[in-house]
């Protein structure tokens, strides 16, 4: 990943903990260079649970070399060093740098050439400011702690080698990860929670519980969801359609591939293709000449784009940026793309009839698949994956049902979070960068009213709503602001789930238009919504979320029936209650096997089966059963009525 300059803005919102865990790094430079003096460094920032410093070092550092850099490490915290700041000129830093003073103890021999890097690219109206604690002097724009001191407690938990700035041309270097908090207390806490992370972790659980599988003939990130799993799907594509229903959507159906005119008129290509499979090309040549003259020039564009590189170039410099490119029709038959979002294909069910203002709010909803070419270093599980299944949906709406729209999806969310028991979430919105809406690196559609006008009416909504939210500058979508969702699993450990867009680009881009009161043509404004985000990614925090325990409505076998011995009486009885059950819709099953009642207990236990009716011949005489709850054990005998009823009703009312 390209690592970017945190802007001025940036820093100064960084929070207390990752001022905190910057400052560790420093101190983790300063140990390293105690016991490896010659060692450089690159890039020391705070990241998400801890820090790292990149370095550059001919000795290999492994995890039996952490102990004594910790050591090292104390030893600096103890000192109390304060944090200084020195404010430097650019030729004073270079000065410092080519004496390899920068991110040192002291000169050196060789240059400090990261460093010396990194200040060539500071922009020429930035302070360049150095930091120093005790012998130690890095380059640096802050923020830190007072004093090295004030890092309670940490320790150092990974390695992983990084190219430098993220670029395989550039030297492979030692990435050390580390973490700290204010007290010894928040640590321990941390790792606990990692500790029983592992124990949930979707992968182990998806093996075990026979819910997903991924093969190697299908491809990597492409995940199977075996009859178990596939349950859970059903089950949320279940509560997603009759919530939708109730609140007002409609469903479509559309194909998993469309034509590359298709992504051109939605932007998604160029902005987005290298997030896309390459194309499918309906060659109207032989297949072979194709190949062979695509792979003279550019392959890697006119593959993705079916256009030459000289196109590309000349799209890039002019001033309308990359229409040129986009006028340019394909150059071999037909090219098909398969789609990474809906929303192209359900803008065009909502061109597809003529619409007034009595249409609108107009939503429509699907799950549909969408196809990402992630790259395989950064596949993993089910939370990243290449194939998604979204809880897709577009809403199409005049300005001035915008706030109430807008207000309908969040209490959406609100409503699944209480339903999951997901208690703390955190809505990030996204603007956009004024600075980058024209030009070579345009990031933004170029509509800067719109943009203005859009943002300011989300975020009035998320104030009015009172919903947790923080703004992000510099991070919206290329069509518009976003709204990303981020929730915490029961143990404490944060997931992206969801994403909300507000889209003024592409219903213009599509020329979407409904008659208005005055008979006039507009255009309406489309939010992207998806509560439920991805089935894998929200099936992947469910299974941490419950460790596996999912509630009674979403277990893939909600009850299993465990006969005591063979006699062929039970059996019956325990046939009729597994057919009751089955007429009910319940997911039942039975153990017929010749074990003894705890083999069959164990094994039902085993795959958190989520309730077990032991059936025994006092049970059967009596017309009850005997109750047992996965994870709360026997719960004595009921009337056979009563034991269905209770099961009918929690799943109706999908109990916690
Ligand atoms: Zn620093
Ligand atoms: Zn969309």
């Amino acid at each position: 990943m390209q690592e970017e300059r945190k802007t001025l803005e940036q820093r100064e919102q960084m929070t207390d903990v990752e001022r905190l865990r910057h400052s560790a790094s420093h101190v983790l430079a300063t140990a390293i260079l105690k016991l490896w003096p010659e060692a450089q460094f690159a890039a020391g920032p705070p990241v998400e649970n801890g820090f790292y410093y990149d370095v550059d070092l001919p000795h290999r550092i492994s995890p039996e070399d952490f102990e004594k850099i910790e050591a090292e490490m104390k030893k600096e915290i103890k000192a109390n060093h304060p944090f200084e700041r020195i404010e430097v000129s650019r030729d004073e830093a270079l000065e410092l740098g080519t004496k390899g003073r920068l991110a040192a103890l002291s000169e050196r021999p060789e240059p400090s050439k990261y460093k010396i890097d990194i200040i060539k690219n500071i922009p020429p109206d930035e302070k360049i400011s150095l930091y120093r604690s005790g012998d130690f002097v890095d380059l640096c724009a802050g923020p830190h702690v007072m004093r090295t001191g004030n890092i309670g407690a940490f320790k150092l938990t990974n390695l992983a080698s990084a190219y430098y700035k993220g670029d395989e041309k550039n030297p492979q270097l030692q990435r050390i990860y580390g973490t700290a908090f204010k007290t010894k207390k928040e640590l321990d806490d941390y790792f606990a929670m990692l500790e029983e992370a592992k124990k949930r972790d979707h992968r182990k659980l998806g093996r075990e519980l026979e819910l997903f599988v991924f093969d190697d003939d299908v491809g990597p990130g492409l995940p199977m969801f075996l009859p178990r799993g596939a349950v859970i799907v059903e089950e949320l594509e279940k509560l997603a359609k009759e919530t939708e229903f109730a609140a007002g959507y409609q469903r479509v159906r559309t194909p998993h591939i469309a034509r590359q005119s298709l992504y051109r008129k939605s932007g998604h290509l160029p902005y987005y293709a290298d997030s896309m499979f390459p194309p499918m090309i309906l060659a109207e040549e032989p297949k072979a000449d194709l190949l062979s003259e695509v792979g003279k020039e550019s392959p890697e564009y006119r593959m993705r784009l079916g256009l030459s590189k000289d196109e590309i170039l000349r799209g890039k410099e002019s001033e309308q940026s990359f229409s040129v490119a986009l006028d340019v029709e394909p150059r071999y038959g037909d090219v098909y793309f398969l789609k990474a979002m809906n929303c192209p294909h359900h803008h065009k069910l909502f061109a597809a009839v003529p619409r007034s203002y009595r249409d609108l709010p107009l939503r429509l909803a699907e799950y549909g698949t969408c196809y990402r070419y992630e790259k395989s270093g950064e596949l993993f599980g089910l939370m990243r994956v290449r194939s998604l299944q979204m809880n897709d949906a577009h809403i199409y709406c005049t300005p001035e049902q915008f706030e109430a729209e807008f207000n309908a999806v969040n209490e959406m969310y609100l409503k699944y979070f209480k339903l999951f028991g997901i208690d703390k979430y955190l809505m990030r919105f996204s603007t956009h960068d004024p600075s980058r809406l024209r030009g070579i690196d345009a990031k933004f559609v170029d509509e800067p009213e719109l943009w203005k006008k859009t943002e300011e009416m989300t975020r009035n909504v998320l104030k009015n709503s009172g919903i947790n939210y923080v703004e992000v500058p510099n991070e919206a979508a290329f069509y518009g602001p976003k709204i990303d969702v981020q929730a915490w699993s029961v143990i404490g450990r944060e997931f992206s789930i969801a994403t909300n867009q507000v889209d003024f680009a592409q219903p213009r881009s599509f020329d979407l238009r409904y008659k208005d009161r005055d008979n006039i043509d507009k255009i309406p404004i489309c939010i992207h919504r998806a509560p439920l985000g991805t089935h894998e990614r929200f099936i992947g925090f469910l299974i941490e979320h419950y460790a596996g325990n999912f509630p009674l409505w979403l277990a893939p076998e909600q009850v299993r029936i465990l006969p005591i011995g063979d006699e062929p009486k039970v059996l019956d009885y325990s046939m009729s209650i597994l057919n009751e059950l089955r007429a009910h819709q319940v997911r039942a099953e039975i153990d017929r096997s010749t074990d003894n009642i705890n083999g069959k207990i164990q094994r039902a236990e085993q795959m958190k089966v989520h309730t077990m009716f032991v059936i025994g011949k006092r049970d059967m005489e009596a017309s009850a059963v005997s109750v047992r709850v996965h994870g709360k054990g026997n719960l004595g005998a009921k009337p056979r009525v009563e034991a269905m009823a209770e099961i009918v009703q929690s799943i109706r009312e999908r109990r916690a």
